[in-house]
């Protein structure tokens, strides 16, 4: 009869054994134990029981080294299903991913900022059912929803705060989902999923201070300190949009003036385009009467296409982000930064601008080697992002894992 301690080394054992094997890809068990300073016998039990748990297989024999040939281990993909959803200002994008976080099934529809948040879930939960019912079979079916929204929530309520850009105040989105479906979901902010995300799928695998830069209609920060997502004593940090960088600036939607996304924000490259529109000679590649309703996406072909406007108002975006992101690095010394979300489209045209400003400006940046790039992930960082919430509570080890 186990103790109650010896019950947690346990399990924290074997959530170490879990999370190496799903680290390393394939391994086998005396690398494990290697690995892990875990005993072999340890090792080998613990195995057998995340076998016969289903969670991971024996995919094949490797070479010996010496007596036995080792068996090779892998993570089960087919173990269950995760859905990811990045509710967006004026879009939804879900995705399925297998237990290894790889895209099975994604959908992607463009929606109205202006939805009430009713008119919103109701989409939500029919984007998940047709998700649910299209899924393909698997041992222990969906393992849970992540869902990010750009905003402040309090992620262990699920209880979504205030998204200023859609307007939704006081929303328990997690309770509303999981009554529905009956299935475990968790809910952050698209900056907090989008840090999350580069740690298990992108361009942060292996930093352990990363801070990601969630660039769209807003801007927002993940920041992970020592492999953990730092949320601040009530779940609000990394607001980095919400930083004053000029004492009388723009009114924000948050209703601060001066806030740093009023200057570096899709907002702000709209701005640039409508008050340089006379500056710069005209070449066609911008619909000009419509400035409002133009998409990164546009502007970025037009830069692309080598309009003048759209190149110089991505540069001006360039540096302003720069601004930001040299004060983020005096802040948290973090070895990467990571730009996702839509600017991050506009890598070609931002990411110089951006790196000289932070050259220019940063007191710390030039005593240190620092990674800063825009993320692999594309327009999945966010749903992959939220998918990745629910990994990262399936494969923690007991002592931080709460339910789901
Ligand atoms: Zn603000």
């Amino acid at each position: 009869m186990l103790t109650a301690d010896q019950v947690l080394v346990k399990q924290i054992n074997k959530a170490i054994v879990l999370n190496t094997i799903q680290k390393n890809e394939t391994v086998f068990r005396a690398e494990i134990a290697k690995k892990t300073g875990l005993n072999r016998s340890t090792v080998s039990g613990l195995v057998d029981e995340l076998l016969a748990d289903g969670l991971i297989l024996e995919t094949g024999i490797g070479i010996s080294q010496g007596g036995r040939k080792p068996v090779i281990l892998s993570i089960n993909r087919n173990y269950g299903s995760i859905i990811g959803v990045d509710c967006g200002v004026n879009y939804i994008l879900i995705v399925l991913t297998n237990f290894a976080g790889e895209i099975l099934l994604e959908r992607r529809i463009p929606v109205s900022a202006a939805d009430l948040p009713e008119e919103r879930i109701g989409l939500l939960k029919q984007l998940i059912q047709e998700t649910i019912n299209s899924a393909p079979s698997s041992v222990s079916g969906i393992i849970g929803i992540g869902i990010c929204v750009p905003g402040i929530v309090n992620y262990e309520e699920g209880l979504i705060l205030q998204t200023p850009n859609l307007n939704w105040h006081n929303v328990p989105l997690k309770k509303i989902i999981q009554d529905q479906f009956q299935i475990p979901v968790l809910i952050d902010n698209d900056a907090n999923a989008g840090a999350i995300g580069e740690k298990w799928f992108g361009l942060g695998k292996k930093a352990t201070d990363l801070v990601y830069l969630s660039a769209g209609i807003g801007i927002g920060t993940g920041v992970l300190i020592k492999n953990e997502l730092y949320r601040g004593a009530s779940g609000l940090a990394g607001e980095m949009g919400h930083v004053t960088i000029h004492m009388h600036g723009r009114r924000c939607s948050c209703g601060n003036i001066g806030c740093w996304e009023e200057y570096a924000a899709e907002k702000a490259l709209l701005n640039f385009i409508s008050e340089n529109i006379g500056n710069y000679p005209a070449t066609g590649f911008l619909d000009k009467h419509h400035i409002g309703q133009l998409t990164v996406f546009e502007i970025v072909q037009a830069a692309k296409a080598g309009d003048p406007l759209s190149i110089a108002a991505l540069k001006h975006i360039g540096q302003q982000l720069g601004i930001g992101v040299a004060n983020i690095i005096n802040t948290f010394n973090p070895s990467t930064v990571i730009i996702g979300n839509t600017l991050a489209v506009a890598e070609e045209f931002i990411l110089d601008e951006l790196k000289a400003e932070v050259k220019a400006r940063c007191f710390t940046a030039k005593y240190y080697p620092i990674t800063i790039v825009c993320s692999a992930l594309g327009i999945y960082a966010g749903a992959m992002g939220a998918a990745s919430l629910i990994l990262s509570r399936v494969f923690a080890a007991p002592v931080t894992q709460q339910k789901l």
